[in-house]
């Protein structure tokens, strides 16, 4: 081990450039090529990587200093040639393949309309970013193909899926109170009315988004957006009754731009050997709830999967899964979903994991579907619905934005810097469009950057966690570094975990199935991760992302006072065994 200076390698002749972020801190772990610091020139953001491995033991700048070719950075205790293991999950899984930079079209015709800021696609990402440029008191136009903003979140996703689970768990729920000596009839269960109760939720919040678009004078411009050039977009103006269905008016309207935002989201990932027929459905399909059907399929395992089937099987389904990968809910540590799955067998006749889908024909009495692999029945099965939810693809190609000299991967993402600026420095691009994870908080959070940046303000997305939530039943939610995660990437880690089966609330509502657990860097004390599993585990797990934030530690958490009887004690709680002791569990045996 020795110690090593870690300096700013050659910068193209550049001198006293501002540092606009410091990746690292005294404890970190960095590996060869670690981002350590970002530069910014007149012209361009830069990286600087770590070109040695190990732990930080000092670091000599700080934001808003101004550094040149060999100044040092930081003094790390050198671990040797091998390549060390990183400091923390990334935020972001931005993709990062340098795709080659097209030539923009030149655009020679006239503009209807000028703006400081065109947004294209009017999604959670879009809107936010459109109504912040305008916040900012720029002039912005938001281009969206379909009747309503909001774009999938609102009116084929998180929202409508929300609504469906929130009836899905009162009926659990119910049910439950039997054993408490409370028993009602069976619900009798009218589709027509619960899908208007979520049509119902979508209206007032598309509505709403209308009204401050209005109140902000947003200029929103129904059409399919197309880049013409580096500073025009040409809309083929629509006509749209609902979300994903719009039809072209034949009539067209160009825009110019000095900024433009590329918030295009993505779209559902269609298998190629499935048949079409209304009997399969992708989670856009699902939520229509067009039928209860008797046996349903869920091909992919993930999320918007298990959402939905928990959802069809308390209207009465019996739910199939299968997945690919060796268990359900990948991302979540499998001791989050373990307890869901055990809460969750009585829905399921089948749960094929480590199995493909390979063949699937339509029938006149239901889809016949073949499958291979660890779980795979040997003879085809028959099912009355297939949902079919092995992911989303990026929309990146379908906008022309090589038109602007915008690069565009090879599967249709759009590569960011931090400033979510693209290749061409006043189109930036955010969202689904921008990689994984694809959400929502996601999409606003990088929106907002990107308007800070059009109004000439210096943002970065420096966001160090982003959390995942599954609102299936009981909820699980999980953020930063998780078990799974350490261990692939050699992060010492330290644990602590609060049982619900000792919290007072859990036990009052019935539902002490679940568990808390943080997760801290064994050597710098720190929190970096988190799970929960239980009911309202999503509406808790912000705290911990505010405490890895903050860069708190067990102590921090542990002594802050937590309302009583809360399932968000059960945090506070977490971080009281890792200091030693809570006195609301029996006592820690001493090492
Ligand atoms: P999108 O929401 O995809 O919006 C993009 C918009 O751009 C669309 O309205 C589209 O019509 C428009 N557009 C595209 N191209 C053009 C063009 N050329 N011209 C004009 N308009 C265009 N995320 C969560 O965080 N929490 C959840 O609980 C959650 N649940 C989900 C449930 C389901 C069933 C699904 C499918 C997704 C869910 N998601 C959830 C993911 C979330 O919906 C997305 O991450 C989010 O909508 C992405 O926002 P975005 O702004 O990037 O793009």
């Amino acid at each position: 081990m020795s110690l090593v200076e870690l300096k700013v390698p050659d910068i193209g002749g550049h001198e006293n450039v501002d540092i606009i972020a410091v990746e690292i801190k005294v404890g970190d772990t960095v590996a060869l090529d670690d981002t350590l610091i970002t530069l910014e020139t007149d012209k361009a953001t830069m990286d600087v990587p770590a070109d040695a491995a190990g732990v930080i033991k000092e670091v000599k700048v700080k934001v808003g200093d101004k550094i040149s070719e060999g100044g040092v950075i930081a003094v790390v205790e050198a671990a040797g040639a091998a390549e060390a293991p990183k400091a923390a999950a990334p935020a972001a899984e931005a993709p990062k393949a340098a795709t080659p930079a097209p030539q923009a079209a030149q655009f020679a015709g006239s503009a209807d309309a000028e703006y400081d800021v065109v947004v294209l696609g009017g999604g959670p990402g879009g809107y936010s970013a459109a109504f912040a440029a305008a916040d900012e008191g720029l002039k912005v136009a938001l281009i969206e193909q379909y009747s309503t903003l909001g774009g999938v979140c609102l009116n084929v996703g998180c929202i409508p899926s929300k609504a469906l689970l929130h009836n899905a768990a009162v009926i659990d729920e119910v049910k439950h109170l039997a054993a408490n000596g409370i028993k009602f009839n069976e619900p009798e269960i009218d589709i027509n009315g619960l899908r208007g109760y979520k049509e119902k939720v979508i209206a007032k919040l598309t509505g709403g988004l209308a009204g401050m678009a209005k109140a902000r004078k947003v200029d929103i411009i129904r059409g399919n957006g197309q880049f013409v050039g580096a500073n025009h977009i040409e809309v083929a103006l629509t006509e749209s009754a609902q979300y994903e269905q719009a039809t072209q008016t034949g009539e067209k309207k160009t825009v110019a731009f000095k900024n433009a935002i590329i918030a295009v989201g993505s779209r559902v990932v269609k298998l190629p050997f499935i048949p079409e027929d209304p009997r399969i459905v992708d989670s856009t399909g699902a939520l229509e709830l067009r039928q209860v059907p008797e046996r349903m399929l869920i091909i992919g395992g993930g999320i918007i999967g298990l959402e939905m089937g928990t959802v069809y099987s308390t209207l009465g389904a019996r739910l199939d899964v299968v997945e690919m990968m060796d268990g359900l809910m990948q991302g979540a540590d499998r001791d989050l979903e373990k307890v869901w799955e055990k809460m969750n067998a009585h829905r399921f006749d089948n749960i094929m994991t480590g199995t493909k889908t390979v063949a699937v024909e339509a029938k006149e009495d239901g889809i016949y579907v073949t499958f291979e692999g660890e779980k795979a029945p040997k003879e085809p099965q028959r099912y009355d619905l297939v949902l079919v939810a092995a992911g989303r693809a990026p929309n990146g190609k379908l906008c022309s934005a090589e038109k602007a000299g915008v690069a565009v991967t090879e599967r249709g993402f759009i590569e960011v810097d931090k400033q979510q600026r693209t290749n061409v420095p006043h189109i930036y691009a955010i969202g689904d469009v921008v990689g994984q994870p694809m959400l929502a908080h996601k999409a606003v959070h990088e929106a907002h950057v990107a308007a800070e940046n059009c109004a000439g303000h210096k943002a970065y997305f420096d966001a160090r966690v982003i959390p995942g939530v599954a609102y299936t039943d009981p909820e699980v939610a999980w953020v930063g570094v998780t078990e799974e995660i350490a261990k692939r990437d050699g992060i010492k880690i330290t644990k602590s975990v609060f049982p619900w089966a000792a919290s007072g609330r859990a036990i009052a509502n019935g539902r002490d199935e679940g568990f808390t657990k943080l997760i801290f860097d064994a050597e710098t004390g720190l929190i970096i991760g988190g799970g929960i599993v239980g009911t309202h585990a999503g509406d808790m797990i912000g705290e911990i992302c505010l405490a890895i934030e903050m860069g708190c530690d067990a102590v921090d958490i542990g002594s802050t006072i937590h309302p009583h009887p809360t399932l968000g004690e059960s945090i506070g709680m977490a971080a009281e065994v890792a200091n030693g002791t809570c006195t609301d569990l029996p006592p820690q045996k001493k090492a």
